[in-house]
């Protein structure tokens, strides 16, 4: 029986493993989008927070600097320095985050951190000019601040609208590839599906095939091989032993006057005792070789060329295990059972065609016959 995959399982199995590397490769591309949205969401949005608590960080401290500048009331010092942590922290967050941004990086560090970096600087030197009792100075530049607060305010304003449209540009860049990926995982499943069914629906080909082959080689009544596969066989094993020199054996065997059981017990007994001496044939030979149908009441063993030296051993063990079935058969005599006649042939092929070893066979049951039945004899050359 051929168990190997034919072109076409082979071609769909091919298509099939590519489409489920295409499947795994789209899936892939799936979880990137998702990676991409789970970093607008992790980190893009997260600076945007930072970034937007700068501007009124920036201009509380305006104020209150302008107002110290004013009263010089301690709580508004004290106000400005908590402010001043707020900022460090927000500036530490943003720090933190923007890592993976280019573009946050060149809008925050570039233009945003030297600002408030002037803008400190201003407002210290504000403080100390306050603290160190030079009012007039601290009320000309008093506010000085504005230009820087209102420079901010366009930094401020350009973070904003570069974050919206990373996030935007992000979250459509996802959407789409999701979408194209959804529909890929499910053109290419459902392909793979059509491909799993032809595959299947091939096998399901290939073993009615092989069961009508198999059909086509098997006796009906007696379930072994028939006269059609011993002919294949017996064509193969004589070429085989031709091109190896072997010798090929081969024994035909008749049930002795059959047509007399049939006659005292009808012909569906007949049929049950062809089935039983086949049965016994193929049991009794196991490895030995391969037993056969030949027609009618009459069997052919194609013997394993291992086995050609004992070759009449093999039948009249099959002769006599036919014998031990113990069917009565009345008219059969002297044994008033049913027995088997066997001829068996061995022969190395040289020239000759395979009908030769039969002829040779067919002639040496004839013997049997001629010699009172139930018996083997031999034409070994
Ligand atoms: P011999 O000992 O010389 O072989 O005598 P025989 O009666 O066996 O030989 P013969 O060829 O005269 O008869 C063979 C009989 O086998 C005749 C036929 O009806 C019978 N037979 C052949 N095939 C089947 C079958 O499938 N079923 C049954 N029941 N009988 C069959
Ligand atoms: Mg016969
Ligand atoms: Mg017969």
């Amino acid at each position: 029986m051929d168990k190997r995959l034919s072109a076409i399982q082979f071609y769909l199995l091919l298509a099939l493993l590519s489409l489920f590397i295409t499947s795994v490769w789209s899936y892939g591309a799936f979880m990137d989008m998702e990676q991409e949205n789970r970093r607008i969401v992790e980190e893009a949005i997260p600076i945007s927070n930072a970034a937007s608590e700068l501007f009124p960080i920036l201009l509380d401290q305006e104020l209150t600097v302008r107002s110290y500048t004013n009263d010089q009331d301690p709580r508004s010092l004290l106000q400005y320095q908590q402010s001043q942590k707020t900022l460090d922290q927000a500036i530490g967050q943003i720090e933190r985050l923007d890592r993976n941004h280019p573009i946050m990086q060149q809008i925050i560090r570039q233009e945003a951190l030297p600002l408030i970096d002037q803008m400190k600087v201003f407002y210290d030197s504000q403080v100390a000019l306050v603290m160190e009792g030079d009012f007039g100075q601290a009320n000309v530049r008093r506010y000085d601040g504005v230009g820087n607060i209102n420079e901010f305010r366009e930094v401020d304003k350009k973070i904003r609208s570069d974050i919206a449209k990373i996030i935007r540009e992000a979250s459509e860049r996802g959407k789409k590839a999701s979408d194209s990926a959804k529909w890929m995982i499910l053109i290419v499943g459902g392909v793979a599906v059509v491909i799993l069914m032809a595959f299947v629906h091939s096998f399901q080909l290939e073993r009615s095939k092989r069961v009508l082959v198999q059909r086509s080689l098997t006796d009906p009544l007696t379930k072994i091989a028939n006269r059609r596969a011993f002919d294949e066989d017996m064509e193969v094993r004589w070429r085989v032993a031709r091109t190896e020199q072997y010798r090929a054996a081969l024994i035909l065997i008749d049930v002795d006057s059959f047509k007399a059981y049939n006659d005292t017990y009808g012909h569906l007994s007949g049929d049950s005792c062809l089935i039983a001496v086949a049965r016994t044939l193929k049991k009794e030979l196991q490895d030995d070789g391969m037993v056969y149908r030949y027609g009618g009441e009459e069997f052919a063993v194609l013997l394993d060329h291992k086995r050609t030296e004992q070759a009449v051993m093999i039948g009249e063990r099959l002769r006599q295990a036919v014998i031990r079935l113990d069917i009565l058969h009345e008219t059969s005599l002297p044994l008033r059972k049913v027995s088997i006649s066997a001829g068996v042939a061995v022969l190395t092929p040289g020239a000759e065609k395979e009908s030769v070893l039969i002829e040779m066979a067919d002639q040496a049951l004839y013997r049997s016959k001629e010699h009172g039945r139930n018996r083997v004899t031999a034409d070994v050359s």
